[in-house]
């Protein structure tokens, strides 16, 4: 199917590797020009070499931390200079620390609000206004399907994001009349770096090996399996796609099941 995105620009943060890198690499397959950006400049550029290799399309990789203003604003300009207007945004950041609500300071509070909400609101804000101009935009969120069913153990996380499902439903009203889109898209337990961090820290508090944790978190799953990064790709670019144009303001998960509720 053609998803008629070949020649847009993405721009597409917290992109090294996991999620963000399987969005990058996917958008980039429909011949969209992509600029990636993290914090680890290395990882970020061996990111960007293997998306060239892959395509031929132009790719701009440019070091940021998400949760810096100062940095956002230099890639936002960056990606200007370098791709032009941005036509699809894909919000992403690293996973703010796990714990309980009872060892969170004010800081790791204000810390993940920075990371996963301020994040996407300065991205956002930083691309309608060409988006607006164009009458032509997606922007697309990562959240995690404990959105919808919050996760234990990952209060900061539950709660920010909600805030920012909260946010983008409401900047999807006031931008639809100008062809804009914006979605927040759900991950399960998908197979990256942050999973296995998160299976050895629950393994490290329960006396239980990583293994065994992802066993637990696959027997939780209706599939029985981790979803793939790659599968939550295909759904960012159908998002992103002239097709999904009436898709807007939803929040989407992609878990194998692992969501029991209806909504
Ligand atoms: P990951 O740890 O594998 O990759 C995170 C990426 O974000 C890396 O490229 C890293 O360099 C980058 N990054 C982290 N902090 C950053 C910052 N401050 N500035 C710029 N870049 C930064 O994680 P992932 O599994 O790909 O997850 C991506 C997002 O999805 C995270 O917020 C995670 O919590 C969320 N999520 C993941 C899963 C899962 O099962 N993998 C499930 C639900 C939600």
């Amino acid at each position: 199917m053609d998803l008629h995105i070949q020649g847009k620009t993405a721009l597409v943060v917290a992109a090294s590797r996991g999620l963000g890198k399987a969005a990058a690499l996917a958008l980039a397959q429909e011949g969209v020009n992509i600029c990636v950006a993290a914090r680890d400049v290395n990882t970020l550029n061996q990111t960007a070499e293997e998306i060239r290799q892959h395509t031929s399309i132009r790719v701009l990789a440019v070091p940021a931390d998400v949760s810096s203003r100062h940095d956002l604003e230099r890639l936002a300009q960056a990606v200007r200079q370098e791709l032009g207007a941005v036509d699809i945004l894909v919000n992403n950041a690293g996973g703010p620390r796990p714990g309980l609500f009872v060892e969170m300071s004010d800081e790791d509070w204000l810390q993940a609000f920075n990371l996963n909400f301020m994040s996407a609101a300065r991205l956002s804000r930083m691309v309608l206004p060409s988006m607006r101009e164009r009458r032509w935009g997606r922007i697309i969120n990562i959240t995690s399907i404990g959105v919808k069913q919050p996760m234990p153990n990952l209060v900061l996380s539950n709660a920010v994001r909600t805030g920012l499902v909260a946010m983008s439903k409401t900047l999807a009203g006031q931008v639809a009349s100008f062809g804009i889109t914006v979605n927040n898209v759900c991950p399960g337990y998908t197979m990256t770096e942050r999973v296995l961090a998160l299976a050895a820290n629950t393994a490290s508090q329960t006396g239980k090996t990583s293994e065994e944790v992802i066993t637990a978190m696959e027997a939780s799953i209706p599939m029985h399996r981790l979803g793939k990064p790659e599968e939550l790709a295909a759904l960012i670019t159908f998002l992103a796609s002239e097709q999904a144009a009436y898709i807007t303001g939803a929040t989407i998960q992609c878990d194998g099941g692992y969501f029991q509720g209806l909504m």
